[in-house]
């Protein structure tokens, strides 16, 4: 029977698993060096607040995996051998395979400072930073300030997370407002506003130096690069994520940033595939980073290479980009394309509309020249998906957006208030170009 390993319990490849069972016999090994058993990553900050314990964040009963007869193995592969189809693990012993999936997922990016491998400096991605996380920021007591380095939404989650505690948080973000590298500048000011009124002390244009360590090796603060010290007990490094692929380094399998595939989801190396944050596409899909490390893009790839893996070729389509987060009590969503400052195209124009509030906007990017509507940005309103994916699919025009916003909607409240304000606004053209 042909033997199927999967590298990573996460959603990729947990989906990937579950769909290879739906449709064959195949024997079936997931192997996560992590945790037993498959957890929600996006909702590892509701734990620390005390919202779900962690069985809460297990999506499957422990019964699920003997029921669908998916093999766990819990072990490190260290070296992968394709010559003899081989996984190679830390802890000594050996599998082989006949088709190998690899659903690494992610690491946190560290930038070689002094004083990064001190104790209570880490990241936010796997259960043992959560677990430190719980050791060096148990209370504000033992923990009165932690310093988060870099914006962005694991950034802006764990000031969330600290802020439950009590914990005095002093964030360093590199540019003059929150996530300018991925937000049109309005909108990431109004979140710097936010994030600065649930009691964070916001630095903008600010940088980490390096972090000081105390005589039992744990951090006791760190060092602007203005000079400035400022004492905590935890650092938080939140500048992105990489695909985990460095046990890869001896192996054949070609890698860039992360594990080069096709559309197919294939590898350099016949019967070796990658999918979820691990992978990197060698084409860009239209305007989608090459790695997309989404929690919804991980499981699409999963469903799309269990098909192929099944012998029924299905190339992996994404179709229209979204995705969807919170910064504290400001829920976003994004449909389409916006472009940041930095990243806008230049036939590209964007309409915005701020509520007196402070806590709701929109941003809609559409072609200067035609109209057609390319994106929106929603902040504090909760829009439909399908709407939006079928008026970008339909190739609308912004006026045609902006007529019927109140059918994407889901809060008819909002669009009594709101409606003649956000219409009256474009139609004077108050549009940034
Ligand atoms: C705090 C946080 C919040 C997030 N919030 C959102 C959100 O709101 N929306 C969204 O779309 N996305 C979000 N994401 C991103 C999303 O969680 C990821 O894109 C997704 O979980 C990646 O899934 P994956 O299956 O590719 O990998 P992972 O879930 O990372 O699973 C990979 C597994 O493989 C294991 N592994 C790696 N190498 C080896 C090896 N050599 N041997 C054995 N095991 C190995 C790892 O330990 C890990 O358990 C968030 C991420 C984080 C960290």
């Amino acid at each position: 029977m042909e033997h199927i390993v999967i590298i990573g319990n996460g959603i990729a490849g947990v989906t990937a698993a579950r769909h290879i069972r739906k449709i064959s016999d195949k024997k079936i090994t997931i192997i996560s060096a992590e945790t037993d058993h498959f957890f929600s990553r996006t909702a590892l900050m509701y734990v620390y607040m005390g919202h779900m314990r962690w069985r809460d964040i297990e999506p499957y009963e422990s019964w699920f995996w003997g029921k669908n007869r998916l093999e766990l193995k819990k072990g490190y592969v260290e070296k992968v051998d394709t010559d003899n189809q081989t996984l190679h693990f830390k802890e000594g012993g050996s599998i082989t395979y006949d088709k190998l999936i690899l659903a690494t997922g992610s690491v946190t990016s560290y930038y070689d400072w002094e004083g990064q491998d001190l104790k209570g400096v880490q990241g936010l991605v796997s259960k043992q930073d959560l677990e430190d996380l719980e050791k060096y920021a148990p209370n504000n007591k033992e923990c009165p300030r932690a310093v988060i380095i870099g914006g962005g939404l694991i950034g802006v989650e764990m000031a969330e997370m600290l802020r439950t505690r009590n914990i005095e948080v002093t964030m360093l973000v590199r540019e003059d407002a929150f996530w300018t590298g991925v937000l049109p500048k309005p909108e990431a000011e109004m979140i710097s506003r936010h994030i600065i009124s649930h009691g964070v002390d916001l630095r903008h244009n600010s940088e980490l130096d390096k972090i000081l360590a105390d005589e039992k090796g744990h951090v006791r603060a760190i060092v602007t690069k203005t000079g400035e010290e400022i004492p905590c007990g935890v650092v938080g490094i939140t500048t992105g994520v990489k695909p985990q692929i460095s046990f890869l380094k001896n192996s054949k399998i070609e890698t860039d940033k992360g594990i080069l595939v096709n559309r197919l989801l294939e590898t350099n190396i016949k019967n070796v595939y990658a999918i979820g944050d691990c992978a990197q596409q060698r084409e860009a899909i239209g305007n989608r980073p090459p790695v997309e490390a989404v929690w919804y893009t991980g499981r699409m790839m999963g469903e799309a290479l269990a098909q192929t893996i099944c012998d029924k070729t299905f190339e992996y389509n994404p179709g229209n980009w979204f995705n969807s987060a919170k910064f504290f009590d400001i829920e976003y969503q994004t449909y389409g394309w916006v472009f940041s400052e930095s990243r806008k195209k230049e036939y590209e124009a964007q309409f915005h509309w701020k509520c007196k509030s402070d806590l709701r906007c929109i941003t809609i990017s559409y072609k200067k020249e035609s109209g057609e509507f390319l994106g929106i940005n929603t902040f504090g309103i909760r829009m439909k998906h399908e709407v939006f994916d079928r008026w970008l699919n339909e190739k609308r025009s912004v006026d045609y957006v902006i007529q019927n916003l109140k059918q994407a909607n889901f809060d008819p409240e909002f669009f009594k208030n709101y409606e003649k304000e956000i219409q009256a606004a474009y139609f004077n053209q108050s549009v940034t170009v």
